[in-house]
């Protein structure tokens, strides 16, 4: 069974976007995953088909009512499906590696994308939306957000990344930013490529990549190490 995701959004035109190619879009169109989009204004009732109202207690913006997007997540994950239900809010827990990779070992995830304000509360709590953040800033939509963690999930799923693309000693996957990386030519603008790297040694190698992360990962993200 490959990974599938399903996205709620006011914006459906917006996908697949950047999923759409490179390695990304290449997995979806060798099975490996797939992305349906669902119109959240579909499940609207009214003739102008409202999504949205006043925030309950005034204040700024509108908030998206909460039994027009329950009613969409009923008809995109009924019961039974064993998806995770994402909510992408800068409210959220910030994503990371760990996450991305539960998520790539999954079934898939079905991703609501935030307007306006936010979300009723309610539906929140209703239907298990659990809230994931891309970071301590405001986007003006989830859609972004929902594309920033889908294609960091679907490049871990196997077989989406070639050998020649491995992951694993990529930055968060062994708890350390990566070392820094060198290709020919020998000399760029009177700046030579470390000795090390081109000796041969590849035990010596790999010890100077993992000073080379430790220092980095010290210096920029002492946070990683705690
Ligand atoms: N009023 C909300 C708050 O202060 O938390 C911000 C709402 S934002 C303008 C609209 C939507 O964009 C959110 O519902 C969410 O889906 C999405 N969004 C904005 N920033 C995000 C972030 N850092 N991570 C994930 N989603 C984000």
């Amino acid at each position: 069974m490959s990974f599938s995701a399903s996205i709620i959004t006011l914006f459906p035109e917006l996908f697949p976007g950047p999923l759409g190619t490179s390695v990304i879009g290449r997995g979806m169109a060798d099975g490996l995953w797939s992305l349906s989009t669902t119109q959240l204004r579909d499940f609207a009732t009214d003739r102008h088909r409202t999504v949205d109202d006043t925030p309950s207690g005034g204040g700024a913006g509108m908030v998206l009512k909460p039994d027009i997007l329950a009613r969409a997540i009923d008809a995109v994950s009924p019961e039974g499906d064993v998806r995770p239900r994402l909510l992408m809010s800068p409210r959220g827990v910030p994503l990371r590696q760990a996450r991305v990779r539960e998520l790539a070992a999954g079934p898939g995830a079905v991703i609501v994308c935030g307007r306006f304000e936010g979300i009723d509360q309610r539906v929140i709590e209703a239907r298990g939306l659990e809230e994931v953040s891309i970071g301590d800033y405001v986007l003006a939509g989830g859609e972004v957000a929902a594309m920033v963690l889908l294609e960091a999930v679907v490049r871990l799923i196997p077989g989406v990344l070639g050998a020649a693309e491995s992951h694993a000693d990529e930055s968060f996957e062994n708890g350390l930013l990566e070392y820094p990386q060198f290709t020919r030519p020998q000399v760029f603008e009177g700046r030579e490529i470390p000795a090390v790297l081109t000796s041969g040694d590849h035990g010596k190698v790999e010890k100077w990549r993992r000073a080379e992360s430790e220092t980095l990962t010290r210096t920029r993200r002492p946070d990683l190490l705690k």
